[in-house]
């Protein structure tokens, strides 16, 4: 179970408990036994919003609960329990308030969003994308992506429509990105005009088309004013970036997705990278010998390459393996210009005209930048 999990998992439980300590103890050892010292640590931190070492958590659970049983079995108030322990057993808390659970949740929620459009702001966003680039750091074949917007010629629809008509269109934009975004996603106002969304799990064609999708909704939205704007529509720009394609850390994602949207601005109403561009333009064809090994196998097999780019290469292959299959793949000199062993993940599979034959487009776990340079000298440094 990963930290997001299992915060939703330890917020459920003191929803679904109420007052009932006695219910709530139960549920939250019944999850110890399987997910262990992280849930003390998870619950201490969603009770006292504070972060104690997992060391500690588990420790403080244990000392603080060991005499909370009643003759009768039943628990007897475990929450008080805890606060009289770090109270006067520890230095953790010298001057603690108490607050209901629900206004605690209302003041968490504001904390984390922005007030004029609901969206989530900067720096939930940030941190949960420094949250997605570690979990992918940890699990090779990971990939998710994000876009940042920014809205075309919004001080000319201030300067004619004024202030208060901005807002409404902000309201309105951030209800589209809304509707158009799913239960994982997170929507962010990034800043003033400026709109972000994380997409965990999605790769940078299907950011792309999600980002379009949201440009031409916007596009198609009638707001009331726009016909004041020199250009008679209000739009948005979009730049799109995803790991580990363009980076592996925060700042590497966002200034290439930053880098996309300057590049957009000078059309306006668009998005970059163009999907045709990341389908075509950035795979090179390469018909070469390229020697696969599926995770599950020992022995390697020769396949033979279509197209490859400094991300994933397709190739066609005997046997048609499950999405997201982890495979080894091995690029031998002389065939290419030098030996390189890359892990890499099938993220799609097609049929081809050669009977028993499959397509397998796979990305790798790193951008090899290095060796496609050496395939495509002239090409470098532009392809995304
Ligand atoms: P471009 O197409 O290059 O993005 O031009 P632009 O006019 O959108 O960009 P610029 O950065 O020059 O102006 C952004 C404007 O966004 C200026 C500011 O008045 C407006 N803005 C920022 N935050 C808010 C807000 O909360 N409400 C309203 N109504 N306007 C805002
Ligand atoms: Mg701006
Ligand atoms: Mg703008």
């Amino acid at each position: 179970m990963d930290t997001v999990t299992m915060r939703e998992g330890i917020r459920q439980i003191f929803s679904d408990c109420g007052e009932d300590d006695n219910r709530l103890f139960v549920a939250i050892e019944a999850l110890a036994q399987t997910q262990g010292e992280r849930t003390y640590h998870e619950t201490l931190s969603y009770l006292f919003a504070k972060d104690f070492s997992l060391d500690r958590a588990g420790h403080y659970w244990r000392e603080a609960t060991a005499s909370i049983r009643k003759p009768d079995g039943s628990i007897h108030s475990f929450r008080a329990a805890l606060l009289d322990y770090l109270r006067h057993k520890t230095n953790e808390l010298t001057d603690p308030r108490i607050i209901e659970s629900h206004e605690l949740e209302e003041i968490r929620r504001s904390a984390i969003t922005d007030g004029l459009t609901c969206l989530y702001n900067q720096s939930y966003f940030k941190q949960q994308l420094q949250q997605a680039t570690e979990l992918a750091s940890r699990e090779p074949g990971q990939t998710f992506s994000l876009i940042l917007f920014d809205l075309d010629h919004f001080k000319q629809f201030n300067d004619r429509c004024g202030h208060l008509q901005g807002d409404q269109v902000l309201r309105q934009i951030s209800d589209i990105i809304r509707s158009r975004t799913e239960d994982l996603d997170l929507p962010a106002r990034y800043g003033g005009e400026e709109f972000a969304i994380l997409l965990p799990d999605c790769n940078l064609e299907e950011a792309i088309q999600r980002a379009e999708s949201i440009r031409n909704a916007v596009d198609d939205e009638v707001f009331t004013g726009q016909e004041r704007l020199d250009s008679n529509n209000l739009t948005l720009s979009g730049g799109v970036s995803s790991y580990p394609l363009h980076g592996t850390d925060c700042g590497e994602l966002i200034e290439a997705a930053d880098r996309h949207l300057y590049e957009a601005k000078a059309t306006r109403n668009s998005i970059l990278p163009r999907l045709d561009d990341t389908r075509t333009a950035s795979r090179h064809q390469f018909r070469n010998i390229v020697e696969l090994r599926f995770a599950d196998q020992e022995q390697y097999r020769s396949t033979l390459s279509a197209d490859i780019s400094r991300s994933g290469l397709s190739l066609k292959c005997d046997r048609s393996p499950e999405i997201g299959t982890r495979v080894e793949l091995r690029f031998c000199y002389p065939f290419w210009p030098q030996n390189l062993e890359v892990a890499g993940t099938v993220r799609h599979i097609g049929g081809t005209s050669t009977a028993g034959a499959f397509r397998l487009g796979i990305q790798f776990d790193r951008p090899l930048d290095d060796f496609c340079h050496l395939l495509l000298p002239e090409s470098i440094g532009s392809q995304d």
